[in-house]
């Protein structure tokens, strides 16, 4: 509970409905979509950037905790309060300031969320390229703070690429902007980089100024699947090798698929060791051409099946098998740990092996799915964090999994953070100085360490 003083200065500025702090209401805001939980003190729902600055004002004072919040869909826990203190919720900062596609910009507040700027853009034949899983119900606030991915982020790039500039409200309440609508600015530091990713422990943002994209003009798609998961790799090293970068190549196992078959029953090949959803887009000519050329490329490496969807319709029957995955797996258990360890594209078959090697050594179920054309692995354990021992071995199974990565010149995460998940595992791929140096710029910029304190720095 927060000292009734602190209370009363906090409902002055937001008034009492937006000031929740009975444990059946906090209770809402204390998980996220990984394994931890903690109950924050109060959650506030802002609705300015004036209001942000007043509330951080205080927490200052009072040296409060304040963990950002968007829709709670960190895999990381990075949205967890583990230090108590306020839950700052940006869901009523969702607006859309403008949308300028002559310019190829739009501007939102931070709990906008993000399928809600492709509708606003869909009339304009207009896309913004980022495209979580969670694209539905995730923020951009959030998407921004962590640098958010997704599947068309292979031929797109990711969060980081579309942001020209942001509104950030400091612990201190200053207000700071950067970043303009160019889609070119090199003034100064690029704080925009800074902030993004930096999973709310720098600032709150409370503005941004993203870049557009014009639709293409055709898009295909296609299903694959091999007997074999050196062939699905392979295949997928050889398209990109023929010079072409599909906008995604996203690979499940034999046991993702199905799971995803038992659920849905969407006529997917039961017998496939690998899969891979491949999409192409651009020109009409030069996206035929482009998709000829995979199909050669998959058929080279022993195709078993090919499909290409012949309909919009078909088309998202695939994707719906894909974008399924997570929520089939994590029906098999209580709960479910997905992780997202990176490796060069070329490492992708050996890292899949030694996942299914670590997994099988402590007797757990693993599904593999891969944005495979960025390396970005996301094995799912279903298990059930109440039985102590299962639970053990998962902890052990993940620290293998990224010592593994690590070794093979890969990273911690493609996409979904480190928030606490990974905070343990840094110095697996940075050197002291490198996280004293993050260290320092926490320092410079939160003093009193006030903003989402517990996480990856
Ligand atoms: C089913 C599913 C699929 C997913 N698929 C993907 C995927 O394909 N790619 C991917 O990258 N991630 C994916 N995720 C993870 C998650 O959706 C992303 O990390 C997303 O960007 C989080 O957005 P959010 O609004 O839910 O943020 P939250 O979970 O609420 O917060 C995440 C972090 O951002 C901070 N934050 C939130 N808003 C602000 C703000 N305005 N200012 C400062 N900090 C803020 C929080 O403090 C926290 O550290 C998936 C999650 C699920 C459950």
């Amino acid at each position: 509970m927060l000292d009734v003083q602190v209370k009363n200065q906090l409902i002055k500025i937001l008034g009492a409905d937006r000031y929740l702090d009975r444990l059946e209401e906090v209770a809402c805001y204390a998980y996220d979509a990984f394994v931890v939980e903690a109950l924050p003190d109060a959650v506030l729902f802002p609705e300015t950037t004036a209001e942000v600055s007043e509330l951080l004002k205080i927490a200052s004072r009072y040296k409060i905790p304040v963990t950002g919040r968007g829709a709670g869909t960190s895999l990381c826990g990075a949205s967890i309060p583990i230090r108590q203190g306020i839950v700052l919720c940006l869901s009523k900062m969702d607006k859309i300031i403008e949308v300028n596609t002559r310019d190829r910009y739009i501007i939102v507040q931070p709990g906008v969320v993000n399928a809600d700027v492709q509708k606003a853009l869909l009339p304009f034949r207009f896309f913004y390229p980022p495209d979580p899983g969670s694209m539905n119900t995730s923020t951009i606030g959030g998407n921004i703070a962590m640098n958010a991915g997704g599947p068309r982020c292979l031929k797109y790039g990711v969060t980081i690429d579309y942001v020209l500039g942001m509104e950030v409200v400091l612990a201190s309440g200053d207000i700071v902007r950067f970043g303009s609508r160019n889609v070119k600015d090199v003034t100064g530091y690029r704080l925009s980089s800074l902030f993004c990713g930096s999973e709310g422990t720098l600032g709150i943002i409370t503005e941004a100024i993203l870049k557009v994209m014009p639709m293409p003009e055709a898009v295909k798609t296609l299903m694959v699947t091999f007997d074999n998961l050196d062939n699905t790799t392979k295949a997928v090293t050889d398209i990109i090798g023929s010079g072409i970068i599909p906008v995604a190549m996203e690979l499940m196992d034999k046991l993702t698929l199905n799971a995803i078959e038992d659920a849905a029953n969407l006529g997917l090949d039961r017998k496939a060791e690998g899969s891979l959803l491949i999409e192409i887009d651009g020109v009409k000519e030069a996206c035929e051409k482009e998709m000829n050329k995979v199909i050669e490329k998959v058929r080279q490496n022993g195709a078993i099946h090919i499909q290409e969807a012949k309909s919009d319709i078909e088309r998202e029957k695939l994707w719906t098998a894909r974008r399924s995955a997570y929520g089939v797996f994590a029906k098999l258990a209580p709960d479910i740990v997905t992780e997202d360890v990176t490796v060069p594209v070329s490492k992708v078959p050996l890292m899949i092996r030694q996942i299914i090697e670590i997994t099988d050594k402590y007797g757990l179920k693993v599904g593999v799915l891969a944005h495979a054309g960025d390396g970005n692995m996301h094995p799912m354990i279903p298990a059930n964090k109440e039985d102590k021992e299962e639970w053990a071995k998962v902890k052990k199974a993940f620290s293998e999994i990224f010592q593994a990565a690590a070794k093979l010149g890969g990273t911690l995460s493609g996409e979904h953070g480190i928030g606490l998940a990974k905070a343990e595992f840094l110095p697996l791929v940075m050197n002291k100085d490198t996280i004293d140096l993050m260290k320092k710029i926490k320092q410079a910029i939160d003093p009193d360490l006030i903003l989402n304190p517990g996480k990856f720095v």
